[in-house]
């Protein structure tokens, strides 16, 4: 609680607007189940408002030199890590995480800040050439004022994914973080404030997530949308921009397949991938989620993969002996003590944990591995989003790669072989928008982050995101 001391407020023209004459929601500590604050809703007045000053912003911004939106990103990079423990433990008490993983969070944003200050500077466009007297030039240039929406599951990060290309583009943003994260978000927005950002460059707000879309969707003044979340919600917001015929970009969820052969190092895959699918209590779009292991090493990897998960220390994020935290809100455990309990009915056996655990009205799950889970149990066909990890048994390479392409998910694929020629060949057959080989990492400023299929389109990171927020215009001149 004492950590939790932002004060709650819509962010928009550059004022901070509390509850005063707002209805509020109520964010909660996901470690006790205990209200920590209240969150002003906005009213369709403060998204009007919202809408004029993106518009004004984006007109002021669009003109400023690459240099000096550089310069406001890099400022805000170094504010983040100066209050790096102060926003890590905010970050920790609303979503739950511990507390070393709010921080390597925070580091990792700091750095996409950085990246971002470069791409800043980089935006170039083209010369054709023509016959002497005439001349063709490809312009690039910020597409206007953004509507964004992020999911909860990482707080500091997820904010400054929308916020930094916009920003490093030129464009003007509404941002809406995720209600049950707000503290987070907002001391993000102070870093950039007091790093020097335009007051009408970036807008935030918070309040009933469907009304805020469909306000801010059907404005003209909105010219692209960006939004991290679940497919059913990106469905539907896309058909909201079609109206509009709206650039947009979609990092939705996915089903991560782990796809690991006998000739793999064992233990040391064992040793990477227990950590990694339990960090963040699962909650990870990317998160490694069926693992379909060849048979020669079935029994030992199943045997080693509960092992280590049954050493894993659950508790409060801000314990500092805990490894895996409480899921971020009341809906998540409930949605996979059903999916448990629908894979025990089919016939999946519960190696380890299976039920929710802790204490004190958090909201826990315990770490669980499965086997023997049938594939019409629904959570091997829909995203669980929570620290479940399905282990099957497979063959042939040509089974493991119709597995890994058999759902709609299509976002991140992770292998496990030490056969170059094989490696190339998932690289190649593989359907998802990031693969690791031999390694978990698939995030840095510096790489595309995006899906294929159900799990959207368009990248964030990387040149790719920046160039998300850009136009492209031809202009000939004789
Ligand atoms: P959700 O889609 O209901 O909510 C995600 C975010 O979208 C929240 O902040 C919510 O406030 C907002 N939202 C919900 N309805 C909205 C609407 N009509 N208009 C605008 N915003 C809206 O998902 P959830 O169940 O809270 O979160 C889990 C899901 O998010 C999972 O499916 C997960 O894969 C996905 N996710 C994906 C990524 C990614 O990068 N691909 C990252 C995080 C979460």
């Amino acid at each position: 609680m004492t950590d939790y001391s932002t004060k709650l407020a819509l962010y928009i023209g550059g004022e901070w607007l509390g509850s005063e004459g707002r209805e509020t929601v109520h964010p909660l500590n996901p470690a006790t189940g205990e209200r920590i604050g209240d969150l002003p809703v906005a009213t369709k007045a403060d998204l009007d408002r919202a809408l004029d000053a993106a518009q004004e912003g984006f007109a002021q911004w669009r003109d400023t030199p690459g240099a000096k939106r550089a310069a406001v990103l890099r400022k805000t990079a170094a504010l983040l890590r100066e209050r790096a423990d102060h926003i890590a433990k905010i970050a920790t008490t609303e979503q739950g995480k511990p507390l070393t993983e709010a921080k390597g969070e925070l580091g990792a944003t700091a750095n996409l800040l950085e990246f971002h200050a470069g791409e800043a500077e980089r935006i170039y466009g083209r010369v054709l050439p023509r016959p002497t007297g005439t001349r063709s030039l490809v312009l690039h240039q910020p597409i206007g004022p953004v509507a964004a929406f992020c999911a909860w599951n990482f707080p500091i990060l997820n904010p400054v994914r929308k916020l930094a290309p916009a920003i490093a583009a030129g464009c003007s943003i509404i941002l809406k973080p995720s209600e049950e994260t707000a503290a987070s978000a907002i001391e993000v927005m102070h870093c950039f404030r007091d790093a020097g950002l335009p007051g009408k460059v970036a807008q935030m707000v918070f309040g009933v997530p469907d009304e805020i879309s469909r306000h801010l969707l059907a404005s003209p003044v909105t010219r692209k949308l960006s939004f991290t979340g679940s497919v059913p919600v990106g469905k539907h917001l896309m058909k909201l921009a079609a109206d509009t015929v709206m650039r947009s970009t979609m990092e939705l969820g996915g089903h991560g397949p782990v796809l690991v052969f006998d000739d793999c190092d064992l233990d040391k895959t064992l040793d990477m991938l227990v950590p990694h699918k339990f960090r963040n209590a699962g909650q990870v779009c990317v998160s490694p989620t069926r693992f379909h292991v060849q048979e020669g090493i079935y029994e030992k990897f199943a045997a080693g993969f509960a092992e280590r998960t049954k050493a894993l220390r659950v508790g409060a994020g801000m314990d500092s002996d805990t490894q895996m935290g409480p899921m971020a809100n009341p809906r998540r455990p409930e949605a996979i003590e059903e999916m448990v309990e629908n894979a025990r009915s089919e016939g999946a056996k519960i190696v380890t944990g299976g039920s929710r655990g802790g204490s004190n009205g958090g909201f826990f799950f315990e770490p669980t591995v499965m086997t023997d889970v049938p594939m019409s149990a629904r959570v091997m066909n829909e995203e669980p989003f929570g620290p479940l990890a399905l282990i099957r048994p497979f063959g042939t390479d040509e089974e493991a790669i119709a597995e890994a392409n058999r759902l709609p998910y299509a976002l991140a694929a992770y292998c496990f072989t030490e056969n170059g020629r094989r490696q190339n060949r998932l690289g190649d057959e593989i359907e998802a928008g990031m693969i690791a080989v031999n390694q978990l990492a698939l995030s840095w400023p510096d790489s595309p982050f995006g899906g294929m299929k159900d799990s959207g389109f368009g990248s964030e990171d990387g040149p790719e995101g920046v160039a998300a927020h850009l136009i492209t215009k031809t202009f000939h001149m004789k």
